[in-house]
């Protein structure tokens, strides 16, 4: 019994990195399922990677902020450097990535050997949820920019940041398709 409690008074925070350019519902579908099994999530938007994002890193923050609010356990951050630094520095023992296809694999397991090299952080990897297993970011804005419904992709705040966002650029939202 003892082997199995001992730790147990740690407090168990994770992060879900990722660039969330936008966050999407495979996104929040691993946020969610972390946030059940751990004590607290961190999601974090890797700063140094959104160079040429359609969204900026504050508009991602206030994004994540939004669609996470009914999770109690879970805030959202941002972080620039190595991943494992930030892990280090906010006490956070492992990373959660979502896994969709074989294609993720590679780089995945890449990462997560490099990740334990350096810091000893682990990452724990969760198979996607079927229905979003083909979904990521940037092909989201790549249908919504050609005027493709992206409704069921994306919560409802971030559908309408992007048709916001896409009208601005006029790249082919539909406008006034009854979603605003
Ligand atoms: P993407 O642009 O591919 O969505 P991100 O860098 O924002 O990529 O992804 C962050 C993390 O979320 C990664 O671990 C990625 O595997 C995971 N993820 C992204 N989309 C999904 C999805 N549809 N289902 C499960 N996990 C996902």
């Amino acid at each position: 019994m003892k082997a199995v409690t001992e730790g147990r008074d740690r407090v168990r925070r994770v992060v879900c990195p990722g660039s969330f350019d936008p966050v999407t519902n495979g996104h929040l579908d691993i946020i969610g399922r972390a946030a059940r099994l751990h004590d607290e999530v961190v999601v974090v938007v890797g700063a140094n990677l959104a160079k040429q994002g359609l969204f900026t890193v504050d508009e991602r923050l206030a994004m994540l902020r939004e669609v996470t609010s009914e999770f109690p356990n879970v805030s959202v951050d941002k972080f620039t450097g190595l991943l494992v630094d930030f892990c280090r520095a906010h006490g956070v023992s492992a990373i959660v990535k979502g896994l969709r296809a074989v294609s993720d694999f590679e780089y995945e397991m890449e990462m997560a050997q490099m990740n334990y090299r350096l810091a000893e952080v682990e990452t724990l990897f969760m198979t996607a949820n079927p229905l979003y297993s083909f979904l990521r970011s940037s092909l989201v804005k790549e249908i919504a920019k050609y005027g493709g419904d992206v409704s069921s992709l994306v919560p409802a705040a971030v559908y309408e940041r992007l048709r916001v966002r896409l009208a601005a650029t006029r790249a082919g939202w539909p406008q006034g398709s009854g979603h605003s």
